[in-house]
């Protein structure tokens, strides 16, 4: 890690230490600025009400853009058509004579609602339906394809005749309440903000969860989530799905404020724009789309004032400089002006509350396999990448109870074998069973729910959460709960069970002063044994571990030792891949040594000390005498 990266992620780690010196909580602060605003609404200038309706339409948008963008790391340019989704289907049904005739029996108070469930559902088809097309494309095509459908669904919007052209529909009537008519904008606007108050707090309940490490494990990369058990289509799709929502339901209730719908609001442009919000008040942080909303705004109202009078024409000139300033801020604050104001609120004593659990529930255990049960049993697994053979049927068997190490020097093909016996890549021939299933044409996800737990080569962590958040990802299969249970916090005993158990791992691998600091300040053999306890954490059965050792320092590498010499006492079967050859002579039962991808030699340390082929082919005079390989 290069050294500003380390000093930024230290700077994000801030938080954490600040917990108990927090004199204000953001909740309490939350709060209030919310009383605030309850008090002041009444007595709001109109212009005012007017703007903070906007705002909180547009940071409803940028909320879904936030979890989706920012955190789940896929960029959509396409949101405003499913905000038009959400619009058109509520106008729709509210003025058009076919459904007035067809929805005889309803009280007109109830159309809109009914529109409500239409676009709901319309947009949950249509963003499910794209999202298994789109979201599998990878790069750059998942941004062009969001293009493509929202310019697709916007010329849509203008071309069908039963929705008006691209005059669009009017006469939409405005909301009913329980009897309240919100037709004013200020009335309204107290349903705006809760809705938006309500998704912030449903989202930031997520994202505290077992499924919001999910979500952010998706950033990473897929290898690393699936391998954590984490179905990343699924989870990606569901983010999709729910950002789409969020847009459809901030159109529907733009409808009943305008009182009429066209095409214009929902153009490509304006889908530009909600990533502006998001991206430039923090995508990885959620009031950053309020934060966003709220600048972007301000800012075009400004510009639309300004602009046409320094340029002495009219036009939509605000686009040119929301570009330049685009630019600018990403230069200035890669990660949007939320954290920079998080900054400054740090500064003056407000911090996160310190996260209160209540008692664990129980999780469900899995017993371990008698010792000496076949765990992994790989036969005559080939693997080609084009001409080269980076494995040439390699067979290996590890059991319960047994350490068992695969040595040989670079490019031997210990990492492929890895990624062959873990799901993380299919054999060209041959096969792999885990506790006696075959496993092949399986994900990696299936591996780990079998009981395998692994580490990487080139670590993979979430740099920016804490060991703990890091590890308690780790146990993403012990627990069940989801999204519904996690928005509205009724996963709390689970959740408290996941963190008492992976503190424990924590503290077994030695890890305990650290368990609050992002894991990306760590020093890097440190963050290896993260990816330990992270394994520990599901509670496996085989633990496969790619070069553990490297970069420890002696002591440490006694602890490590130490460690999984206690993890076989108890039963665990463990693959090790090591260059230090006093480590692995001093902890292995048996030894596989690979060369050019095929098996050279196998045994009891001492008789692979012994066999000529390996002082040869590969370890020389230093074995034994603790050279490194
Ligand atoms: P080790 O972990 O023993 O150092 P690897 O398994 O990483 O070795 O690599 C074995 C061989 O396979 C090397 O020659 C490497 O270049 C090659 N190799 C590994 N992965 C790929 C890949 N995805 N595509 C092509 N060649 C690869
Ligand atoms: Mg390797």
């Amino acid at each position: 890690m290069s050294e500003p990266m380390r000093e930024a992620v230290a700077a994000a780690a801030a938080p954490v230490s600040a917990v108990t010196s927090a004199r204000l909580t953001y909740r309490q602060l939350t709060l209030a600025a919310v009383a605030l605003l309850a008090l002041a609404w009444g007595w709001l200038p109109d212009f005012t009400v007017t703007l903070l309706n906007y705002i909180g339409l547009h940071a409803l948008v940028a909320l879904g853009l936030v979890l989706m963008t920012g955190i789940g790391g896929m960029t959509s340019f396409g949101q405003a058509a499913f905000v038009g989704l959400g619009a058109y289907a509520t106008a729709w049904v509210c003025t058009a004579p076919e459904v007035a005739s067809a929805l005889q029996g309803l009280p007109p108070a109830l159309l809109p609602w009914a529109g409500l469930a239409l676009g709901l559902g319309l947009t949950f088809l249509v963003a499910w339906g794209l999202g298994a097309v789109t979201l599998r494309l990878g790069g750059h095509y998942l941004p062009l394809a969001t293009i493509a459908w929202g310019l697709s669904l916007y010329f849509l919007f203008g071309n069908l005749s039963f929705l008006g052209g691209h005059t669009g529909l009017t006469g939409v009537p405005p909301l009913s309440l329980g009897g309240w008519t919100l037709a004013d904008p200020r009335a309204l606007g107290v349903l705006i903000w809760t809705v938006l108050l309500l998704a912030l707090w449903a989202l930031h309940n997520l994202l505290d969860s077992r499924q919001g490490r999910a979500i952010r494990a998706l950033k990473s990369g897929r290898v690393m989530a699936e391998s954590m058990g984490v179905d990343t289509a699924r989870q990606r799709t569901r983010v999709f799905v729910l950002a789409a929502l969020l847009a459809a339901l901030s159109g529907w209730l733009y409808a009943h404020l305008q009182r009429f719908v066209n095409p214009t609001p929902f153009n490509i442009n304006i889908g530009i724009e909600y990533l502006f919000m998001a991206v430039v008040g923090g995508a990885g942080h959620l009031w950053g789309a309020v934060l966003g909303a709220t600048l972007i705004a301000l800012l075009k109202e400004q510009l639309q004032d300004w602009l046409p009078k320094l340029f002495g024409m009219s036009g939509n000139f605000e686009i040119i400089v929301f570009g330049l300033l685009m630019m600018w801020v990403l230069q200035r604050y890669a990660d949007g002006l939320w954290p920079t104001l998080a900054g400054w609120a740090r500064r003056a004593g407000v911090g996160p509350a310190p996260r209160t659990l209540p008692a664990p529930a129980p999780l469900p255990e899995r017993p371990l396999p008698p010792a000496g049960t076949v765990l992994l049993d790989a036969r005559n697994v080939t693997k080609r990448f084009g001409g080269l053979v980076a494995n040439a049927q390699v067979s290996l068997q590890v059991r319960a109870g047994e350490v068992h190490a695969l040595i040989g020097p670079n490019g031997a093909g210990k990492s492929t074998f890895f990624n062959m016996v873990s799901g993380v890549d299919d054999p060209t021939e041959g096969e792999v069973l885990l506790l006696g299933e075959a496993m092949t044409g399986r994900p990696a996800r299936d591996f780990a729910a079998r009981g395998l737990g692994r580490t990487f080569q080139h670590v993979r962590l979430l740099g920016q959460r804490s060991v703990l958040d890091n590890v308690m990802l780790g146990a993403h299969l012990r627990g069940r709960r989801g999204w519904l249970a996690s928005m509205l916090r009724l996963e709390r005993h689970e959740e408290a069970a996941l963190q008492a158990d992976a503190l424990r791992q924590i503290e077994r691998c030695g890890l305990a002063e650290h368990a609050h600091s992002p894991a990306g300040a760590l020093a890097l053999g440190q963050q290896r044994i993260v990816e330990i306890a992270r394994a520990l954490a599901g509670h496996p059965a085989l633990l496969l571990l790619d070069e553990p050792a490297a970069g420890l320092r002696h002591r440490e590498k006694q602890a490590l030792a130490a460690l999984l010499d206690q993890l076989r006492r108890e039963g665990l079967g463990i693959l090790i891949v090591e260059h230090d050859m006093e480590f692995v002579m001093n902890l292995a039962d048996r030894i596989t040594v690979l060369d050019f991808g095929t098996v050279i030699a196998h045994g009891t340390p001492a008789e692979v000390q012994r066999d000529p082929r390996v002082l040869q082919a590969y370890l020389g005079d230093d074995l034994g005498s603790g050279g490194a390989a």
